[in-house]
């Protein structure tokens, strides 16, 4: 039996413990109560097959980098790989080194200049920080003074530290939003199945953005043309604008896109698997997963992998107060009768244990319920289902994820 080591603690990871179960025998790494096989040892000291290491912050701090010099097999791309998340500067830098349509930009680190660019925008303004900032450091808006404001309190260090001491200033680009995660081997990249997320807090898209609040899978809008026109216009001249730059990349590139009016233009990259996304596209997987990280690890993907005909819907269930001030340590009810439910996976996330033994809520998204069937309709029918069956004070989630695919 192969050993896997999977390296994080959320929703993503219990996904892809999950779904490596199937071939292989893993633990995860700090993982949390509610994952089983979690273990508290540091993966530096765990030994295994192959590491999965799933969040971007040790992936920027060269986690994959030590454990390959140790002559450990990991998927996950090293640090210089990584800053494709770590710095939206360097980012923009190889879209448009690599030909690859994204919005116009500027790079900033005072605030005169950055003003003055602002100033020759019209319409949309945008303004990102450099740095990671948990998914918060983006302000899209039609108000000239906000986007001034942003600029200064980013750059400030005020509102996210050195994270925002350099700030990327972007054209609005208007259109629908598309994910499309590529397993990378270095050489080679393959597309996962499209999946659709919900970034809002609110039903309708109202309210602040989160980390995720759900999503789907297949999205029938992103057709297999769709997916190969994005390989071919982005994810596979990064791959190669990277090898250029003799950066190896060996892990997941996952392209954040708007379909504008102009064609596909990718907004982001991570480096990493989507959480939510994963939590709908990997339970799809019909091929081995064991089996295509550990081809990605060693420079030598094979076959593309392969998705059933079905769909997969995932709902965040949230705790009191998420996204802004999340409250935690609130038993969780109900989560036996929801994982009994048919089709229905609970994933953990921000799960802890109490003093009494308890499973509580430990962070913001808390569990993730992916229903899964022969359509969207019924796998979402499913989803809700046992959503219904879990219960916490302050316990929100969407209703209307997956209501009208797009
Ligand atoms: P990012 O973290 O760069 O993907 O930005 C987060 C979100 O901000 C995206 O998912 C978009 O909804 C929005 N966004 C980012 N860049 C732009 C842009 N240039 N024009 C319009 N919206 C954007």
């Amino acid at each position: 039996m192969t050993h896997v080591v999977v390296v994080g603690s959320g929703g993503r990871e219990h996904v892809l413990a999950h779904v490596l179960a199937r071939s292989a025998e893993e633990v995860v790494t700090p993982g949390n109560p509610g994952i089983p096989g979690s273990v508290a040892t540091p993966p530096e000291e765990l030994d295994a097959d192959l590491f999965v290491v799933g969040p971007e912050a040790p992936l920027v701090d060269g986690l994959a980098d030590r454990l390959r010099a140790s002559g450990r097999r990991v998927f996950g791309p090293g640090a210089d790989g990584a800053e494709l998340e770590g710095s939206k500067a360097w980012m923009k830098q190889v879209l448009v080194d690599a030909g690859v349509p994204t919005a116009a930009h500027g790079t900033f680190t005072e605030v005169e200049p950055a003003l003055a660019f602002l100033d020759t925008m019209a319409g949309l303004y945008v303004v990102k920080t450099d740095g990671l900032a948990a998914g918060k450091g983006v302000v899209v808006t039609e108000s000239l003074a906000d986007a001034r404001d942003a600029v200064r309190s980013y750059l400030s260090g005020e509102a996210f530290g050195d994270a925002g001491r350099t700030v990327v200033i972007e054209e609005g680009l208007t259109g629908p939003e598309l994910s499309i995660l590529a397993v990378c081997d270095g050489q080679r990249a393959v597309a996962l199945a499209p999946a659709q997320d919900f970034k809002r807090v609110g039903d309708g898209d109202a309210g602040p953005n989160t980390g995720g609040m759900g999503a789907y899978s297949p999205v029938p809008a992103v057709t297999p043309d769709v997916v190969a026109h994005v390989m071919g216009a982005a994810v596979e001249p990064t791959l190669a604008a990277l090898r250029a730059k003799g950066i190896d990349y060996r892990g997941v590139l996952y392209a954040g896109l708007m379909l504008t009016p102009d064609g596909p233009k990718v907004l982001e990259y991570n480096v990493r698997f989507g959480d939510p996304e994963t939590q709908v596209v990997l339970p799809r997987l019909t091929s081995d997963l064991v089996e295509l990280l550990g081809a990605a690890a060693d420079g030598a993907l094979g076959a593309d992998p392969t998705f059933d005909d079905g769909a997969a819907v995932t709902v965040v269930c949230a705790s009191e107060g998420y996204p802004a001030s999340p409250r935690t340590g609130d038993p969780i009810e109900g989560l036996d009768a929801a994982a009994a439910v048919d089709g229905v996976t609970v994933f953990c996330a921000g799960v802890g244990r109490d003093d009494a033994g308890r499973l509580v809520t430990a962070g913001g998204r808390v569990l993730n319920v992916t229903g899964q069937g022969p359509d969207l309709a019924e796998a979402r029918r499913r989803a809700y289902e046992a959503v219904a069956h879990l219960s916490w004070p302050g316990l929100h989630h969407r209703t209307d994820i997956a209501a009208t695919p797009t």
